[in-house]
């Protein structure tokens, strides 16, 4: 039996679909509303006897792995394995079907995120970034740890120098976004992105790590506040929330998510025990942003400093969704409302 088939055989479709939605019987089948395209009535149909799954409205239909690659944005291999680890298949590292790409950049940027997060415990240089983590803003050690935040040193190759023990090539590290290459050496040659920097790891919702943001420690106004890996074959910027996998379970059983624009306010808001906060990282909300929230819930709240993040966001937001828009100006707490929160 293949990998493939193993998975499907311990796995059920049902339980797999129902982890990102609820389904309610129907005949033989199960249905929910269409996670691919705009509906109102259910005409996305789950097959327990088939485990296959088939929408009506838009045509969409497969397997298990299929749903799990539409579903998370993911390619077959990376499929596999999320689905493996759910059935408790051990896949062999040498299945050249896991060897791919996207799968060797993102064991090289887990490497990084450990590297950074040992540097930040255990470094003196890092000091300044843990009272910075600690005093000013506040955070607990388990939250520093659940989050896996680090610290890039002030150094130009700490982290290449690092991951060539690992076996990386430098062509790794840049694809992966971790390294630039050197303009003046026609091609060869590479420098650490992140210097200096509180780095936050950027997962997709399976909690892989698929980017990297960092904010600078340094108080000089020509240094970026925050760098971010450029896009990659793992990062779209735009497609990904911050702290998603942390908050889905949250979004879900709530029905509701609160959109704040900073890395840090979503992790402060988690700490504190309100655990369905994504930060959209200062940048507006794109399209596939709000489809990404759309798979665990309808209702959407946005919890933004100033009135000008708001007012961007209303031509995203359609009439038939729920959301609010809540503003932290004393003057008004909630700007912009469409509808009743809808909430379980
Ligand atoms: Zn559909």
């Amino acid at each position: 039996m293949s990998p493939a088939e193993e998975v499907k055989s311990r796995l059920d479709i049902i339980d797999v679909v129902s982890e990102y939605f609820p389904l309610k019987p129907a005949g033989a089948n199960w249905r929910a509303r269409c996670p691919f395209h705009e509906e109102r009535t259910p005409s996305f149909m789950v097959s327990k006897s088939k485990q296959i799954w088939h929408c009506f409205g838009c045509g969409e239909g497969g397997d298990i792995f299929s749903f799990v690659m539409k579903q998370e944005g993911l390619e077959f291999p990376d499929a596999l394995r999320l689905l493996a680890d759910k059935a408790g298949v051990r896949l062999k590292a040498e299945d050249p079907t896991i060897r791919s790409e996207r799968q060797r950049l993102m064991a090289l940027l887990e490497a990084a995120v450990v590297f950074w997060s040992e540097v930040l415990w255990r470094e003196v240089s890092a000091k300044s970034a843990m009272s910075y983590l600690v005093e000013e803003r506040k955070l607990k050690p388990e939250t520093i740890r659940a989050w896996r935040l680090g610290y890039a040193s002030d150094s130009w190759e700490a982290l290449i120098n690092h991951l060539v023990k690992l076996g990386y090539k430098e062509e790794e590290m840049i694809k992966s976004g971790v390294a630039i290459r050197k303009m003046e050496t026609r091609g060869r040659g590479a420098y650490d992105r992140f210097r200096n920097r509180i780095i936050f790891p950027i997962a997709n919702t399976s909690g892989q790590i698929i980017g990297i943001s960092g904010r600078t420690l340094s108080s000089s106004e020509t240094e970026a506040k925050y760098v971010n890996t450029p896009e990659t074959l793992l990062y779209y910027k735009g497609q990904v929330l911050y702290g998603l996998d942390k908050a889905k379970t949250s979004v879900k059983q709530q029905n509701l998510a609160i959109i704040v624009e900073g890395n840090m306010d979503a992790i402060a808001s988690h700490e504190t025990g309100v655990a369905n906060v994504v930060a959209s990282s200062g940048t507006a909300l794109t399209q596939d942003q709000v489809r990404l929230l759309k798979r665990f819930t309808d209702n959407l709240a946005f919890a933004f400093d100033a009135d000008a993040a708001g007012s961007g966001l209303k031509p995203l937001l359609k009439p038939n969704q729920c959301w609010s828009i809540i503003s932290a100006e004393p003057s008004r707490s909630t700007i912009l409302r469409n509808c009743r929160t809808n909430r379980r």
